[in-house]
């Protein structure tokens, strides 16, 4: 019997093992089930990914459904000789809407992104 490290957690552990003591990462797994392995995975995280980038886009286009009528409404203002007050416009929800939703599937990428990369998940 001899020691080996766990390619998932790093820790000693006896290559008699079938399953890592540590992190249960299953060690008896051919090379092709490892390949294998890492494709599904990234395909997994693709497919992730392009949700990710299809909310971005539905945040985007919120935002733009928000702005688009207040621009129309600071052309008119500016045609008319009024002050437009945008804050009390219903654009300004749409708008922010969009932002708060935009941030946050940003910020979903990026964990996702780490995670994949940590080999998490
Ligand atoms: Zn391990």
């Amino acid at each position: 019997m001899s020691l080996i490290k766990c390619p998932s957690c790093q820790n000693q552990i006896s290559d008699k093992l079938e399953l890592c003591p540590h992190c249960e990462y299953s060690l008896n797994q051919s090379g092709d089930d490892l390949e294998r392995l890492k494709v599904l995975r990234y395909r997994k995280y693709r497919d992730k990914m392009f949700r990710f980038k299809m909310l971005t886009f539905t945040a985007m286009a919120i935002a733009i459904i928000g702005l688009v009528p207040m621009l129309w409404t600071y052309a008119k203002a500016i045609d008319y000789g009024f002050n437009a007050n945008f804050l009390n416009h219903w654009g300004v929800y749409l708008i922010f809407i969009g932002f708060a939703m935009y941030v946050g599937v940003r910020a979903s990428m990026y964990v996702a992104k780490s995670n994949y990369k940590a080999g998490k998940k």
